[in-house]
């Protein structure tokens, strides 16, 4: 089973609901953090890693000696990533998504393909649960490569655990795409309201079912409570806001290790999601 917790925008639990389940139900977990922009689930799991492989993407290589600047490499990208003048073809490697299209259509065969490196993917463990990230080159942009090189990795014999990127875009729908069931964890604020629409609208396109965890749900109001009730998502979870929990999320502790009493929460969230599959 493969569950992926997401979040509308960043500073909302994701890390922290994804970290403590996986330590919840530690046995059978592997966990895969495809935040790959900041992965920080390595703080509160404290993996071994035991493996490093870079990542990379084919960019193309243009050999000027046997290409007649037709322009049609730039036709076919739809990354703008190639441009074509009368006696030159510049290329723009940063917005390469990889795609091979050039090469592939390029009449004069004047294109290969070179790799460039984008970040690595780490494969360790932490006691009983596997452990996987993808930690992207510092000015790289291109991270659903990494994220899917990270997700190459996904062991089906184990839960699967996904730490997705926040937001809406390209790199979240990288990472969630596949998953059996999603978690979107949102908090009562009209941020937080405003973020779970725009990501609800993609797990319905995706057609991924989901539920919602509420996070320091103590605060704000209730539209959010009432927008889910309208709109019929099951509200599986919800963590009032305590100080000592933001305490130790400053440290790296898990809320799970310093309120052990978390546990049977998380356990129940494990429970409850499972029920919602079958
Ligand atoms: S498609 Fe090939 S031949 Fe045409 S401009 Fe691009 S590299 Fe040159
Ligand atoms: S590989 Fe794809 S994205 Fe990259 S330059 Fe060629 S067509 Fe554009």
């Amino acid at each position: 089973m493969i569950i992926s917790i997401a979040s509308g925008k960043g500073g909302t639990g994701k890390t922290t609901i994804a970290t403590n389940l996986a330590l919840s139900i530690n046995n059978d977990v592997q966990f895969l953090d495809c935040d790959v922009e900041e992965p920080d689930a390595h703080i509160f799991l404290n993996p071994r890693i035991k493996k490093t492989l870079t990542a990379s993407i084919p960019v193309p290589k243009i050999d000027e000696s046997k290409c007649n600047f037709c322009g049609r490499c730039a036709e076919v990208c739809a990354y703008n990533a190639l441009a074509v003048l009368k006696d030159k073809v510049l290329s723009f490697p940063h917005l390469c998504h990889g795609c091979g299209g050039c090469s592939l259509l390029c009449p004069q065969k004047a294109i290969t393909e070179v790799n460039k490196d984008i970040g690595v993917v780490e494969i360790g463990n932490s006691n009983n649960l596997q452990f996987v990230q993808g930690i992207l080159n510092i000015g790289e942009t291109m991270s659903p490569p990494l994220i899917k090189a990270v997700k190459n990795y996904i062991n089906p014999t184990r839960i699967v655990i996904i730490d997705a990127p926040p937001g809406t875009s390209c790199p979240v729908i990288e990472a969630i795409k596949g998953s059996d069931f999603c978690i979107l964890v949102t908090e009562p604020t009209p941020f937080g309201l405003n973020d779970l629409i725009l990501a609800v609208r993609v797990l319905r396109k995706l057609n991924i079912s989901f539920g919602v965890v509420i996070n320091r749900s103590d605060i704000g109001d209730n539209k959010l409570e009432d927008y889910c009730e309208k709109e019929d998502i099951p509200v599986l979870m919800r963590i009032p806001f305590k100080k000592e929990i933001a305490v130790a999320y400053s440290k790296g502790i898990p809320i799970v290790e310093r309120f052990p009493e978390y546990k049977d929460e998380f356990v129940s969230l494990f429970k409850r999601i499972k029920e919602r599959k079958e």
